[in-house]
């Protein structure tokens, strides 16, 4: 299977505070990966730092189908196939969401023709047909807004589709929904990078490997079982098994920590 995302080495810092501190990651198509990582480890940096934000002084490798993305500007980057889904969606009163869509499609080469066939057919699958002559994510659910989005991916047809804590702030059963839009979402020509604090959403989708990043790094890859280490032991158990040191910042003082005597054990 030929690789999608390649990504080798690659450092983020903004000012002097590195963020992302040499990350290696190999996705083929048709594949799902999940990153998972406590807040603050650089996910979104990950995919600010992929789709071209501003503001990142970076360096390190990372091509798509082969194709350096870091020389290119983020347009560039959309059109060779690279999609981000937003963390939380934005609601666009009286844009509706089938001339956004077309709109989206003519900026990435798309015929108008080609880009309403696909439209049709993708809201049947993803059953958004009656939202597409509403405003964009107007009185939409949480997890409506979300199955919009992958809806919305599926016809822009990435060949990397970024979801950045698509299961954030979504009740059980919106999370079991958007995770099988995920799953519907998986073709052969699509590598899904599917970036989650939580472990909830595994339950409903099987990534085909789970990779853990920890201070802007991957640390560990995996399958399921590390996800059930992580729903075991947290973060700290993944840190302790490789003897990871917490950053300075986060070790919280004990209580005794401000007494230098302590009568007895708090
Ligand atoms: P995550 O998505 O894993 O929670 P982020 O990528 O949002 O983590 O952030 C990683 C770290 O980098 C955090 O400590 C955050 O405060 C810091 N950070 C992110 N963006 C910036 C920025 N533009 N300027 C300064 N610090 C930043
Ligand atoms: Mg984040």
């Amino acid at each position: 299977m030929s690789v999608a995302l390649d990504v080798k080495g690659l450092e983020a810092s903004v000012e002097t505070k590195q963020i992302l501190d040499g990350l290696d990651l190999e996705i083929p198509f048709g594949e799902v990966h999940a990153i998972m990582g406590p807040n603050g480890s650089g996910k979104s940096t990950f995919c600010h730092v992929l789709t071209g934000m501003e503001g990142y002084q970076v360096s390190g490798r990372a091509r798509l189908e082969g194709q350096d993305l870091l020389s290119l500007e983020v347009d560039e980057r959309a059109r060779l196939g690279l999609l981000q889904s937003f963390q939380y969606p934005t609601e666009v009163p009286g844009v509706h969401l089938r001339e956004f869509l077309i709109e989206a499609a003519d900026e990435r080469g798309m015929e108008e023709a080609d880009a309403l066939d696909r439209i049709e057919t993708e809201a049947k699958r993803f059953d958004m047909t009656r939202f597409l002559d509403r405003s964009l994510n107007n009185d939409l659910s949480g997890g409506e807004k979300k199955r919009s989005e992958i809806f919305q991916m599926a016809v822009l047809r990435p060949k990397v589709a970024l979801l950045d804590e698509i299961d954030s702030g979504l009740d059980i059963d919106a999370v079991k929904q958007v995770a099988e839009a995920v799953e519907e979402m998986r073709s052969p020509h699509l590598a899904v990078v599917l970036i989650t604090h939580y472990n909830r959403i595994l339950k409903y989708l099987s990534p085909d490997r789970i990779h853990v990043m920890i201070d802007g790094k991957i640390v560990d890859s995996g399958g399921t079982e590390l996800a059930e280490e992580l729903e075991a032991g947290g973060y700290e158990g993944v840190r302790s098994r490789l003897g990871l040191k917490k950053p300075e910042a986060e070790v919280k003082p004990k209580p005794s920590d401000f007494f230098t005597e302590t009568p007895f054990d708090l």
